[in-house]
């Protein structure tokens, strides 16, 4: 069995975080036809099914040799089209990963003070405190739900003492303990943090994501490929882009990572179709991808057509020149690329199953030195010949820099005396760290990346789709910090602690519905804290004392109101401005109705801007709203600049909270 391990690395404050993914291959299992570019044997280089017990040995395997401090380690399905395997199957494999999960703690509430235990609401998080399954449910469906889950309760009772207080102290919640069956896996378990496969957009329902869900996976990846459906025909796909589309919104709505891998240079592929496909893998809000040139394998489809001289591949520049806008693609829409390139088996490594095609086995390094090569090329065209010349590099990009083989070194070697690149990090934390909504317009993301350290939301499962990545809905703003909700991703809570951003944690998450979903959409000024005060979170209160409590009837209140100081206020909403100026303040009322949020007729003005000390950043122009000249001379007026993101429609993305550090 090939064994290799996934590595990648991540800066969490201090520490580095080695990733390590535990790949088990399981080749060609399900497929009812062949694409025209595949030969699963090959690619994985794996001709064996392994057996559930085979699946435990590897990880077993592997896991010896993970160190246990500061790593993030991944079970990952790959090679086959895993959710079309037999379900029964399907679920031993899982039950064999799901034992390595690192588990923690059920959490167990009666839902009326006299229901007793048999009633329940039960909670089953895994290590990201992301919802394995939450089911109103009694304790014995409780206990099979756990244990279909490859997990054990022991002893749960009731548990009224004062040790229930690291769980909600008065509450009389009962408690369970998990445990996980040590007695299969040994010494080694517990040290798995998610489980990752691969599979068909057709292969996904319902039922298909409850039965992983049950089981602990976190991330879900589908071969996309293209999503243009004259390529997916004559690729032999068998499945549509309505497909791809379907299911990942699907596998988003339902709590877990979604990757979308694609291809380049497939039958019917261009430039122009692939840039297409990978602007839709982020507008389809993908975490994460994989991009892999077509490779003419021997035995398949495309072998054929390409021996009859009916398909010719990509060369390899090609590939490399696509690939790199594809990178650039992604970055800028937040996808993290985790593959570029196939990885080579045995048979693609010594050429006995690869007949043409663009590979390389360093291909993503190939990639990277051509994106510095485009960037240090008019270099040579501005600066005199004979000169010398220093080149400030990140130290994580030195090597592309440099470039593979030292070519970009040796090309400018070619025009200047003296070359040298000199490791020049700026410090992200010295930038402003900008957090808004995933889904904000590439072009205004690029902007933000010039003024800022930019981090974008998206967390899943807790309120409606249109405003899930909205800063607002998940977080309270005042000058001196700021309450956020307990569900807000660790990494986000990572980048406002490395900005020396205070916090705290409110009391419950927003809801899925409003007025639940809007616990947090207050405005706190030095003066006020402005809200519906029948829901705000009370952490509020305690966070921010002093201050007159101002009630207005609009729940959303961040989302219609942003304070340019403490006397001067935009909003789109009649009732606060109204209230606002029974308190003597200047507010101007902008009209919300030319404002774009998805799924709704509109958003609001306030929910386009944020303040940046003395700028007004916009998502969209004030171009497309009627009342331009007024509000511009408003700002202008109140001592603010205006810094328009781009110039396309006004987009309500929840707010943009900025913590500038002057
Ligand atoms: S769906 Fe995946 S595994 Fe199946 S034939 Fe196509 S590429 Fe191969």
């Amino acid at each position: 069995m090939r064994r290799c391990v996934v590595a990648w690395f991540l800066i969490s404050k201090s520490t580095i975080v080695k990733h390590y993914t535990i790949p088990i291959f399981v080749p060609e299992l399900a497929c009812p036809n062949r694409c025209v570019f595949c030969n699963q044997h090959s690619i994985s280089g794996c001709q064996h099914q392994p057996e559930p017990e085979e699946v435990r040995e590897i990880i077993l395997e592997h896991l010896k040799t993970i160190p246990e401090k500061d790593t993030h380690i991944e079970i990952g399905f790959f090679g086959g089209s895993f959710t079309g395997i037999e379900s029964e199957l399907q679920e031993r494999y899982l039950a064999v990963a799901n034992e390595f999960l690192i588990k923690r703690w059920f959490r167990l509430r009666s839902t009326t003070a006299a229901s007793g235990v048999n009633t329940k609401v039960i909670s089953i998080f895994n290590y990201h405190s992301w919802w394995l399954s939450a089911v109103e449910t009694t304790t014995q469906r409780a206990d099979e739900t756990a244990i279909s889950s490859g997990l054990e309760i022991t002893a749960p009772k009731k548990d009224s003492t004062s040790k229930t207080s690291d769980y909600g102290s008065g509450t009389g919640w009962p408690r369970l303990r998990l445990s996980a069956r040590r007695s299969q896996a040994g010494s080694t378990t517990f040290k798995v943090h998610g489980i990752r496969l691969s599979t068909r957009p057709d292969y996904i329902d319902d039922e298909v994501l409850d039965r992983l869900k049950r089981f602990g996976v976190t991330t879900i990846e589908l071969g996309a490929q293209s999503l243009d459906e004259e390529v997916l025909r004559l690729s032999g796909r068998g499945h549509t882009v309505a497909d791809v589309e379907k299911a990942s919104a699907l596998i988003r709505s339902s709590g877990f990572e979604l990757g979308l891998q694609m291809m380049t240079g497939l039958p019917g592929d261009t430039v122009e179709k692939s840039i297409h496909t990978a602007k839709r893998i982020v507008e389809l809000g993908a975490h994460c991808t994989r991009i892999y040139p077509t490779l003419v394998i021997r035995g398949t489809e495309l072998a054929a057509r390409w021996e009859r001289g009916e398909y010719q591949p990509q060369t390899l520049e090609e590939a490399v020149e696509i690939s790199s806008k594809l990178l650039e693609i992604f970055r800028e829409g937040n996808v993290e690329v985790i593959r570029l390139g196939l990885h080579p088996s045995e048979g693609i490594l010594d050429g006995s199953e690869l007949l043409a095609g663009p590979f390389h086995p360093a291909f993503r390094e190939l990639v990277e030195t051509h994106r510095w090569k485009e960037k240090l090329l008019p270099l040579i065209e501005q600066q005199p010949q004979g000169s010398n010349i220093r080149i400030p590099v990140p130290a994580n990009e030195l090597r592309f820099a440099i470039g593979h083989d030292s070519s970009n070194r040796k090309m400018l070697e070619s025009h200047f005396i003296k070359v040298e690149f000199v490791v020049d990090d700026i410090p992200k934390s010295e930038l402003p760290l900008i957090i808004t909504d995933k889904r904000l317009p590439l072009p205004a993301k690029n902007a933000l990346k010039n003024i800022g350290n930019p981090q974008y939301l998206q967390p899943d499962g807790f309120v409606y789709k249109s405003i899930s990545g909205h800063s607002d809905i998940f977080m309270c703003k005042s000058d001196e910090g700021l309450v956020v909700a307990p569900g807000l991703p660790d990494e986000i809570r990572d980048k406002l602690s490395n900005a020396g951003v205070r916090f705290f944690i409110g009391e419950s998450n927003p809801g899925k519905v409003y007025p639940d979903s809007a616990r947090y959409n207050a405005v706190v000024t030095s003066e006020f804290i402005i809200h519906n005060l029948k829901i705000t979170d009370p952490v509020l209160f305690e966070a921010f004392p002093g201050r007159k409590h101002l009630h207005v009837n609009q729940g959303y209140t961040r989302c219609n109101l942003i304070p340019l100081d403490k006397n001067t206020f935009i909003t789109s909403d009649k009732g606060i401005e109204k209230v606002l100026i029974a308190e003597g303040k200047e507010v101007l009322y902008v009209d919300p109705k030319p404002v774009k949020l998805r799924g709704h007729k509109y958003g609001f003005f306030p929910g386009c801007c944020g303040v940046l000390n003395d700028e007004l950043l916009i998502s969209g122009s004030l171009a497309f709203h009627p009342d331009k000249e007024r509000i511009e001379t408003f700002i202008r007026v109140s001592g603010f600049r205006m810094r328009e993101l781009y110039q396309g429609e006004l987009t309500d993305v929840g707010g943009i909270f900025c913590f500038s550090n002057k």
